[in-house]
């Protein structure tokens, strides 16, 4: 975690329960950003590349855009920087090993959740695991910018947790994927995810001014709240620790509304 992402970031800490949901939904100023469709994102023919510090991180942060890329023929690329072993420290219930295992079996079924999966339904992303460490990301930030290098094409349209969302691994990903987007001249885009706990309504620490909304009906967040439910790993508090769920409700309520927003 070097000075460079770590600049403001006690001022970005998740702790407690963080901005209830019903703040955000009280404020107008969700509603008034600007429209954005999926086609305006991602242009027919330009490929779509997902990177998610964790398993779980490209449904919560881009679930519905995942179902109406898959709806308009985009080809897309989940880049899986971690396995999300570190979601359970010291439990006796859950080892690392098994989150190993159990955490990208837990986003395929997402995945399929949301529908992507063929032949049946619309085309799946390809998935490429990174398998680096979770909870230091920022110690291998060459070994991510590296593997974006050889993968991105200057058409790709790179979706990624933002830069500043408070998170050490979100921050360094965002880095990492933002470098490798400019050296590759594709276009970036980044979705905040832990920004809606420690962040409040107005907070001038966000880019506003590139916020886009992107509405999603009905059977979109539909399939994405079952997509989520597929994170069992995430839903149960642990007893071994005493730790509670990392996704309780209340961290949910602010990730399942019917729009998800984009920094353009
Ligand atoms: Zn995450």
């Amino acid at each position: 975690m070097g000075a460079m992402i770590d600049d403001g970031a006690a001022a970005r800490h998740i702790a407690g329960e963080g901005t209830p949901d019903a703040s955000w939904q009280a404020w107008g100023g969700l509603q008034d950003l600007p429209p954005v469709s999926a086609a305006a994102l991602v242009p027919p023919g330009r490929r779509a590349v997902i990177v998610a510090p964790h398993p779980d991180d490209e449904v919560l942060a881009c679930g519905g855009l995942l179902q109406l890329l898959a709806a308009q023929g985009t080809h897309t690329v989940l880049v899986a920087v971690t396995d999300g072993t570190g979601s359970h420290p010291g439990s006796t219930t859950i080892t690392p090993e098994q989150l190993a295992r159990l955490r990208p079996r837990e986003t395929e079924a997402a995945l399929r959740a949301l529908g992507l999966d063929a032949p049946a339904g619309k085309p799946a992303p390809r998935i490429l695991r990174a398998r680096l460490p979770d909870g230091a990301v920022a110690a291998s930030l060459d070994q991510l910018q590296t593997l974006l290098l050889q993968m991105l094409r200057p058409d790709d349209v790179v979706f990624v947790t933002w830069r500043r969302d408070g998170h050490p691994d979100h921050e360094a990903c965002g880095l990492a994927a933002a470098m490798a987007a400019s050296a590759c001249r594709a276009t970036l885009v980044e979705m905040p995810v832990w920004s809606w706990h420690w962040a409040a309504p107005g907070d001038v620490r966000l880019p506003w001014r590139r916020a886009r909304r992107l509405a999603l009906d009905e059977e979109v967040l539909r399939r994405k709240r079952k997509a989520v439910e597929c994170f069992a790993s995430q839903l149960r508090d642990d007893p071994s620790t005493g730790q509670p769920a990392i996704l309780p409700p209340h961290v949910l309520a602010r990730l399942l509304h019917p729009y998800e927003i984009y920094f353009t």
